[in-house]
């Protein structure tokens, strides 16, 4: 289960992949496990330059069986409590770190 995220000011987030192994999404499909790193200091977004001479180096994409994200939102890929998409993009809206994969129910 990858989790690729946007989120850059968050403890957990390593090179647009999300390291911890288990996140919940709100019902707002907000991430609930957001962390400020405490010297709120930002990763460079070098998202945009993907595509340029030279790409910025992203973390592996970790195609974990140990990954979980438990969800409260009304999601087509929700099962019961628990995402059963292959993976999820969080991006930041509005200041907040939000599922952009989720589809509604
Ligand atoms: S905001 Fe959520 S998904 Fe993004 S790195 Fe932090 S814990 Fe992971
Ligand atoms: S894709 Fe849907 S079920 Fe999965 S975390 Fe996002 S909102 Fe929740």
């Amino acid at each position: 289960m990858d989790i690729i995220c946007r989120e850059r000011t968050c403890v957990y987030n390593k090179g647009f992949s999300c390291s911890k192994r288990k996140i919940l999404i709100g019902d707002k499909i907000n991430c609930t496990d957001y962390e400020k790193k405490p010297d709120l200091k930002e990763l460079e977004d070098t998202s945009r330059e993907v595509f340029g001479p030279t790409p910025p180096k992203y973390h592996a994409h970790r195609e974990s069986k140990k990954g979980c994200i438990h969800c409260e939102a009304k999601c087509l890929f929700r099962n019961e409590q628990t995402c059963e998409a292959n993976g999820i993009t969080i991006n930041k809206l509005n200041g907040k770190p939000l599922c952009v994969t989720y589809f509604k129910e």
